[in-house]
């Protein structure tokens, strides 16, 4: 039987930016592991290195875009895009990883560990253990022994069938990270130079002007 979805506080670390993921559990999102290169440079750049696995993998839980609501602390959200179409949120005050996004009408948002508050429980009883990995080519040494297993067909094929309930049911709006009216992201997103990422995924800490 399904567990019962709950509502999940969303707060950065010293608690500026706060907000809830409703209706959490793990039929309701997808949760998985990516090794990939974007989501090093991204935890490097935020200095945070507690949030990757010691290969290198970000924990990562995705659901639509229109169950997350930021209440406070908007202002200080900033955005990163590195040489693909997604962008990485984070907020300025305490530097804490918020999670990915694509476009505003794009119906998912992916969260990531760091952002989620749900200290009572472990985060597999929450939202289950992650299905897959992604991108594992990309890991920086073994992957630990609790690693996801790589994806499979039919993983993909619930994943598309998820999206496309998510659209069809207009969970994907309104999307937190952007304004409701006008679709502009709640900060223009900085974009990172092909050497700014380099420098990033080579593991040298780089703080970039904002
Ligand atoms: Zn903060
Ligand atoms: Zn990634």
């Amino acid at each position: 039987m399904a567990l019962a979805a709950k509502n999940i506080p969303l707060r950065c670390r010293c608690g500026r930016v706060s907000g809830v993921a409703k209706k959490i559990a793990p039929h309701t999102g997808f949760r998985f592991t990516c090794y990939c290169r974007d989501c090093q440079a991204f935890a490097r750049f935020l200095d945070w290195p507690d949030m990757l696995d010691v290969a290198g993998g970000t924990d990562i839980f995705q659901m639509p875009a229109g169950r997350v609501k930021l209440a406070t602390g908007k202002d200080v959200v900033r955005c990163l895009q590195f040489s693909d179409k997604v962008l990485r949120w984070y907020t300025e005050c305490c530097r804490t990883p918020i999670g990915n996004s694509a476009g505003p009408r794009f119906p998912v948002v992916a969260i990531t560990h760091s952002f989620m508050c749900h200290d009572a429980e472990p985060r597999d009883t929450v939202l289950g253990a992650p299905l897959c990995r992604i991108h594992e080519l990309s890991a920086v040494g073994p992957l630990p022994p609790n690693a996801p297993p790589p994806p499979t067909v039919g993983l993909f094929a619930l994943r598309v069938s998820k999206l496309l309930f998510w659209w069809l049911r207009g969970l994907g709006r309104p999307n937190p990270l952007f304004d409701e009216h006008t679709n502009a992201p709640l900060s223009v997103p900085r974009v990172i130079t092909p050497a700014e990422r380099d420098a990033l995924a080579g593991g040298i800490p780089v703080r970039l002007e904002s």
